[in-house]
């Protein structure tokens, strides 16, 4: 079905666009150079004899914090355009000022840096198409509203809030609770329908007003989804949609259609909960006349609780233990923090990795991926219908992956920065790298180094006294004491060396080396954890090995 899937591969710039030729043949076509097969449906095969750079667009609103299942839409829409050589496009839908929200822009680019899913051109950017925000756009709106007004698709609208609350109880009954405005009450309200002309040129100085969608009456709107396939609505059941607000802004249904006709968007994939609007999109694209330069809409599936039980939404995060945001958001007004997964020890690799397998795979057992065998692999037509159920453990496998395979280079920094925050720092950046080899395969998350290697850098100040008292004996305080001067007499301090002197010590006072492991341990550590005790002992060499011991000693007693 969808048209992508053989075509535009290893590095094509241009993939061909469907046109409007529709041929009935249940014949099989041959696909030449410059005539592809692009999507068959029962007797119906599309061709395309045109080629169109493929461009996308994530549109957010600028409300909040980036969820997750916005990260994963901006990741298809990435991964779509990297494959084809297209655009990836960054516009901020912010024309409803009641829900604006300060900063929250910046915050959505700074998310999309962080994850190395950089648009091409954007507010931050520019671009061919500027402005990338609506709220600058304002006066593209309003004169393609007007024009549908003018064709007969819309119409000027001038009931006030209490003229809509009236009709909706007036017209309440037990098969219509939640009556909408439509092609069977516009008839009965205060708009360009029901009055004259003069009295609408009238009103159109005096009072506010919007533009509403004059839906049709007993329509199936029908659309291909590249991921769900022949979609249809019956028009009875959506609204007259406000295009036009009284503010003089658009809303979405006429803002997205008219900057993704005018910033030539060929694909859009945005979430499912998007599609039930997509009925209204569709008609506008046909009543502006633009039908053929129609995106192909792909809806992409909800993310689900890890219960699967509906949606995740921002709250069951935080509520749940988990990040739900890319990034820590704190909310201007109310102060309230969102925790994201970067702050929690997150490595972008993992998180997009992680993001690309909720509703895909490429079919093979292959869980792990960078972000050019992504742009390689991905395809939308193997993204699934139904929801993905997001799971948090699962997440936290990515990133232990994606730990042990990085270069302790590219996140050394991040994890300098979190011990500095919790008060150690880090002067000498090759013990310190040598120290984050040695705990890797012990950590999840980055935030879990400093817990399992704070020690290399502080001694620690309270030990485990507990775990070696049932078992301490004078001999084995001879033996440390012994083994105090003979590591400070040793060549040299690498961990086998010191390793063969306490195994060798041991053996001189018949104890066995396994039951001065734990002591040692807890000497250098303080507690019962961490990678082999030798490599500590060599990290945080003789002088401190030996401080710690004569320390731990004198709390024995
Ligand atoms: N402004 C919409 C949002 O906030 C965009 C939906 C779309 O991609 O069409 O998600």
């Amino acid at each position: 079905m969808c048209p992508n899937g053989s075509l535009g591969r290893g590095g094509m710039s241009f993939i061909p666009h469907i046109y409007a030729l529709h041929i009935c043949t249940s014949a099989l076509i041959r696909t030449s150079a410059h005539l592809h097969i692009l999507s068959a449906h029962p007797h119906i095969y599309y061709f395309c004899f045109m080629t169109k750079k493929v461009r996308v667009r994530f549109a957010p609103s600028p409300t909040g914090g980036l969820h997750l299942g916005g990260v994963r839409t901006v990741l298809f829409n990435y991964l779509f355009a990297k494959q084809h050589g297209g655009d990836f496009i960054l516009r901020i839908e912010d024309t409803d000022q009641n829900r604006f929200v300060a900063g929250a822009e910046q915050y959505i680019i700074d998310c999309l840096n962080w994850c190395g899913l950089n648009p091409d051109e954007g507010p931050h950017i520019g671009g061919p198409f500027a402005p990338y925000r609506q709220s600058e756009r304002k006066d593209t709106y309003r004169q393609h509203a007007e024009q549908l007004v003018h064709d007969g698709h819309a119409y000027y609208a001038f009931d006030t809030t209490g003229e809509l609350d009236a009709m909706r109880e007036k017209f309440k009954s037990e098969s219509d609770p939640q009556p909408q405005y439509n092609f069977f009450h516009r008839n009965q309200m205060r708009n360009s329908f029901t009055m004259g002309n003069d009295e609408v040129r009238q009103l159109l100085m005096e009072q506010p007003y919007v533009i509403r969608i004059k839906m049709p009456q007993e329509e199936q709107v029908s659309f291909t989804d590249m991921i769900r396939g022949e979609v249809s609505f019956s028009s009875n059941t959506i609204d007259d949609k406000v295009l036009l607000k009284a503010d003089g802004m658009p809303t979405y249904h006429l803002a997205v259609v008219v900057d993704d006709y005018l910033m030539k968007i060929t694909h859009a994939f945005r979430g499912e909960e998007w599609l039930p609007s997509s009925p209204v999109h569709i008609l506008l694209w046909k009543y502006l006349g633009w039908q053929t330069e129609m995106p192909q809409w792909a809806h992409l599936p909800l993310i689900l609780k890890p219960d699967g039980h509906g949606k995740l939404s921002k709250r069951d995060g935080d509520k749940l233990g988990f990040p739900v945001f890319a990034m820590d958001w704190k909310d201007p007004e109310s102060g309230e923090l969102i925790s994201g997964f970067k702050e929690k020890g997150f490595l972008p690799e993992a998180f997009v990795n992680m993001l690309a397998l909720l509703g895909w795979n490429d079919g093979s057992e292959q869980e792990i991926f960078n972000i050019s065998e992504l742009t390689e692999k991905f395809s939308i037509e193997r993204v699934h219908k139904g929801g993905a159920r997001f799971d948090f453990e699962k997440a936290k496998w990515f990133n232990h992956e994606w730990i042990k395979k990085q270069p302790v280079q590219d996140w050394q920094l991040t994890v300098k920065k979190d011990f500095e925050d919790k008060g150690i720092s880090i002067t000498d950046e090759l013990s310190f790298i040598k120290v984050l080899e040695l705990v890797k395969d012990r950590c999840t998350l980055l935030t879990d180094f400093h817990d399992q290697s704070w020690f290399f850098f502080k001694a620690p100040e309270t030990l485990d006294l507990a775990a070696i008292k049932p078992k301490w004996n004078e001999a084995k305080k001879q033996f440390f004491l012994e083994f105090e001067e003979v590591v400070g007499a040793l060549q040299d301090a690498e961990s086998a060396t010191i390793e063969s002197a306490f195994k060798d010590l041991a053996a001189a006072y018949n104890i066995k080396a396994g039951d001065l492991l734990l002591p040692f341990r807890i000497m250098l550590v303080g507690a019962k954890f961490g990678p082999p005790v030798f490599d500590i002992a060599a990290a945080i060499g003789v002088a401190q090995t030996i401080e710690r011991i004569n320390y731990a000693l004198n709390h024995f007693e």
